[in-house]
């Protein structure tokens, strides 16, 4: 079964500048408080909706991958948590997550 998300419920993106601000420990008191109501909002919201109208559900099936699985790691350059090469970003200096990818762009 798949599922995928089908609500903009999650989205913060009008938060983004706030959300960089706090990734990089430059966010006032006021401003993390500001940053955890939006979330919670979006928690509260997220749980007064039915699962139907969050998400699409349909059944797939799969294929056995070709490769053997066997993947390459290495430290993101940003986080330094240990990911696997193929799910990463070129950095100027080595490789960044897409986790760090995410909060750069
Ligand atoms: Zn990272």
């Amino acid at each position: 079964m798949r599922l995928a998300l089908t609500n903009l419920v999650v989205d913060l993106s009008h938060k983004r500048d706030l959300e960089k601000k706090i990734i990089f420990g430059q966010a006032a008191l006021e401003e993390y408080k500001e940053y955890q109501q939006a979330v919670d909002n979006v928690v509260q919201a997220i749980l007064s909706l039915h699962a139907e109208n969050l998400f699409a559900k349909t059944w797939i099936s799969l294929q056995t991958p070709r490769t053997s699985g066997r993947q390459d790691y290495i430290k993101c350059s940003c986080c330094g948590e240990v990911t696997a090469v193929e799910k990463c970003n070129p950095a100027q200096e080595g490789f960044i997550c897409r986790v760090c990818s995410a909060k750069l762009s």
